[in-house]
């Protein structure tokens, strides 16, 4: 395999969780009213190798809802369907340096949207999902994060419906975007589905088989389902370097040398191309919305099994 023998990855993979099950910084997200009720205790780390080898530590069953970590499939499974090309002439693929539901970034650069790794960015991206109808553009969805992830994933309607009767914010950065020509799908519809895809259920271990996808050109490593292209990855696993982590996307890159991505639920997904996929879950935040021990498990990870991409040695 690439990585370490099968009982050293292990073991670095519990050591990255206990020495990590105890640090307490961080909040828990509640501007998602039901996020608030999140147990900040649970604490998850799960690793799956391309060729299939899992490792896990902790509550990496716990389901908890994807939030911004669908934005990196969702923008892969449309650069699949549209190509490279018509995909960056819609949504840019710079660091906004500024909070992920930021105003500003969309204001900035006349309504276009810097990258969808951001809110703005996400939602342009939502509206390019192809389907007739809302419906249709669902099931696409679904579909596809479901290939991702190896397993049909469900919809945690109390979280949906905690968002959708909070997101006045989204909603504006949808309408923002069409005052500037930049949508050509119905704003609040696309901001529907958009919440719906941020409620989609996830554990640790689908983030980490999902991550290995992306590591392995496409191709899930569970199933042997073959989800996107090898050029889809490598153009999406960019993005991730660049804008991931939000504002803290250079810091992350710095300390961990890994595309990653991160949702306030508090998962985050990493990828070591041709490696491994690494899956975390706990629930206190940085102040920019990132797991704060899944950012630290994963950056023990990086340095015990020599994984940042940057290193000649
Ligand atoms: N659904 C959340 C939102 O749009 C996702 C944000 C996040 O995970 N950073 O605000």
């Amino acid at each position: 395999g690439a990585l370490p023998s099968w009982d050293d990855v292990e073991s670095l993979v519990q050591a990255a969780y206990e020495r990590n099950r105890t640090v307490d910084d961080g909040e828990v997200a509640d501007y998602i009213p039901i996020l608030g009720e999140a147990d900040p205790a649970l604490f998850g780390v799960a690793v799956v190798e391309v060729d299939g080898r899992v490792h896990d530590a902790g509550d990496v069953d716990r389901r908890f809802s994807i939030q911004s970590i669908s934005k990196a499939f969702v923008y892969a499974l449309v650069c699949e369907e549209l190509g490279h090309r018509p995909v960056l002439e819609r949504i840019g693929v710079n660091n906004t340096g500024l909070p992920f539901n930021s105003v500003m970034a969309i204001e900035l650069n006349d309504g276009h949207p810097l990258n969808p790794m951001v809110n703005a960015g996400a939602i342009a991206t939502t509206a390019l999902v192809p389907g007739d109808d809302a419906d249709a553009q669902w099931a696409f969805i679904v579909e596809g994060l479901s290939r991702f992830a190896g397993r049909t994933l469900e919809l945690d309607d109390v979280v949906y419906r905690s968002e959708a009767a909070t997101n006045q914010r989204n909603r504006a950065i949808a309408g923002l975007l069409e005052s500037y020509g930049r949508l050509d799908r119905d704003p609040l519809e696309t901001v529907d589905l958009y919440t719906k895809q941020c409620a989609l259920l996830v554990s640790a271990h689908d983030l980490a088989v999902m991550g290995a996808t992306l590591a392995d050109g496409g191709l899930n490593p569970v199933t042997g389902v073959q989800v996107v292209s090898p050029e889809v990855c490598r153009d999406t696993l960019a993005v991730l370097a660049a804008s991931g982590l939000y504002e803290r996307s250079g810091e992350w890159l710095f300390e961990i040398g890994l595309p990653g991505k991160s949702g306030v639920a508090g998962g985050i997904v990493t990828v070591s191309p041709g490696k491994a996929g690494i899956g975390t879950y706990s629930p206190r935040l940085d102040s920019a919305g990132n797991s704060v021990r899944g950012q630290r498990a994963t950056a023990h990870l990086a340095r015990s099994l020599g994984l940042n991409i940057f290193a000649s040695t």
